[in-house]
């Protein structure tokens, strides 16, 4: 079914300036209140003052929500009500989250005795990971991840709403998955779907700095909501919005997907290095650079978003064996060649022959079971996720067609199981359900090319 485009004029949240004294008073009803301010984009720098006004008995315990690398974090300092200077020890720990289960620093304030506790610090975005720049900030835009800007409470038991104001450059609009119509974000644990907890609507959000044109669309029920650098050609927002809907469409439509979820996509350029930027992918949405887009830019795109329903909470699924885990990398991996297959840009067999052929020329350095791909790391890692994985699910997809005379596929088998376990959080046992739903033997199969690491062939 075709869905009708609409142009929604958004509501922009350009804070007006003044930091009003006596703001964490006027906002106590937010357990946690937090203003970001951008003086000087060109210093890359986001200030950042955070009041904690629920207090835990003992001292507060906050942390990073991501890699200390990748905050660069400069200028903490920590002070009560009354403006008496915090002392704060720093030690390692564990920040909770889905993808936050890295050593992060964590810090203990000094706050027994304390009414409200105010956290003023730094980040600097734009160090480089894998996808280029892990967040981004200079004179023309800006792109982060939540975690890479909000330090949180390690115990967030209590923290049921929070407050975020921005304070940005002139000209400069701040967009995200979160709602306002009004200069300040409220995230309230009870408007969120699925008792999303409250640091991963913050910190696993993707937020856009600077000056974006938005194009929305409802697909079965997911509202999705683009937003596209705003100093580029309309023909580019054009292209870069429909293809990028196409793409989303196709997943939601072959899984059957009907859910009512708010996504957002941030499209921003290439960094002033030209090196890619990449602010995040997460249930909430995802963000990365569009300004010349490669095959490889719409490959991720619809990877990232296959995660949203079959391992991104809340939506996803979790597989009952950790050895099953490179079963979401291999789904996502091959329904991000098929999306692309989908719209003509390439034909599936070229696509997976030419992956073939990067799997052979690795295979010798980089090989080692898909059922260990949660021990890996590095080359191997990627080596599994995203070359090898990606041909088993093929195979899988070819050999139920084969053994049910094309009764079934893949896409069949992915629609039942998203079913079943997704959304609803329950376990799959992945090897049985297979098997059970195919009728076909999967022992030889796996032993083969999951547990082992028989050369794959394709047919010829
Ligand atoms: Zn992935």
């Amino acid at each position: 079914m075709l869905n009708r485009l609409i142009f929604n004029a958004f509501i922009f949240t350009a804070i007006s300036c003044s930091f009003l004294k006596g703001y964490a008073v006027e906002n106590k009803d937010a357990d946690i209140f937090y203003k970001v301010t951008i003086d000087n984009p060109k210093e890359g720098r986001i200030n950042v003052i955070a009041t904690f006004n629920k207090l835990p008995d003992s001292n507060l315990i906050i942390s990073e929500q991501n890699f200390s690398e990748y905050l660069n974090l400069g200028g903490l300092k920590a002070k009560d009500e009354q403006g008496k200077i915090l002392a704060i020890a720093i030690t390692k720990g564990n920040a909770t989250g889905p993808d936050r289960l890295y050593e992060q620093k964590v810090y203990k304030i000094s706050s027994k005795g304390a009414k409200t506790v105010i956290v003023e610090y730094s980040v600097k975005p734009g160090t480089i990971g894998k996808h280029g720049h892990r967040g981004y900030l200079d004179e023309y835009f800006g792109l982060v991840p939540g975690s890479g800007v909000f330090l949180f409470p390690l115990d967030d038991t209590d923290i049921n709403r929070i407050a975020v104001e921005f304070k940005l450059p002139e000209g400069w609009k701040v967009v995200c998955p979160w709602k306002s119509d009004k200069n300040i974000f409220v995230l309230e644990h009870s408007s969120y779907q699925y008792n999303l907890n409250m640091a991963d609507v913050l910190c696993e959000a993707i937020i856009g700095f600077g000056n974006f044109e938005m194009r929305s669309r409802e697909i079965n029920g997911f509202n999705i909501q683009i937003y596209a650098f705003s100093e580029w050609s309309d023909e580019h927002i054009h292209a870069i919005c429909e293809q990028a809907f196409r793409l989303m469409e196709y997943q939601l439509e072959l899984f059957g997907i009907n859910q009512k979820w708010d996504y957002a996509v941030i499209f921003v350029p290439n960094a002033a290095d030209k090196d890619r930027v990449f602010g995040g992918s997460w249930s909430l949405g995802q963000g990365f650079e569009m300004e010349t887009p490669s095959l490889r830019s719409w490959e991720l795109l619809s990877h990232r978003f296959h995660h949203v329903f079959n391992y991104y909470y809340p939506l996803g699924m979790y597989m009952i064996k950790k050895s099953s885990g490179w079963f979401l990398e291999a789904t996502a991996s091959y329904y991000e060649i098929k999306a692309l297959a989908s719209i003509g840009y390439y034909k599936l067999e070229n696509r997976i022959s030419q992956l073939k052929d990067s799997y052979d020329s690795l295979k010798e350095k980089c090989d080692a079971p898909l059922s260990t791909d949660y021990k890996q790391r590095f080359q191997t890692l990627e080596y599994l996720h995203y070359k090898k994985a990606p041909l088993v699910a093929y195979l899988m997809d070819e050999k139920i067609k084969k053994g049910t005379n094309g009764e079934k596929d893949l896409d069949k088998f992915l629609k039942y199981i998203y079913s079943e376990h997704g959304m609803k959080r329950s376990a799959v046992n992945l090897k049985e359900e297979l098997e059970q739903f195919t009728g076909i033997d999967f022992n030889e199969f796996f032993k083969k090319y999951v547990d082992g690491i028989e050369p794959i062939e394709l047919a010829k």
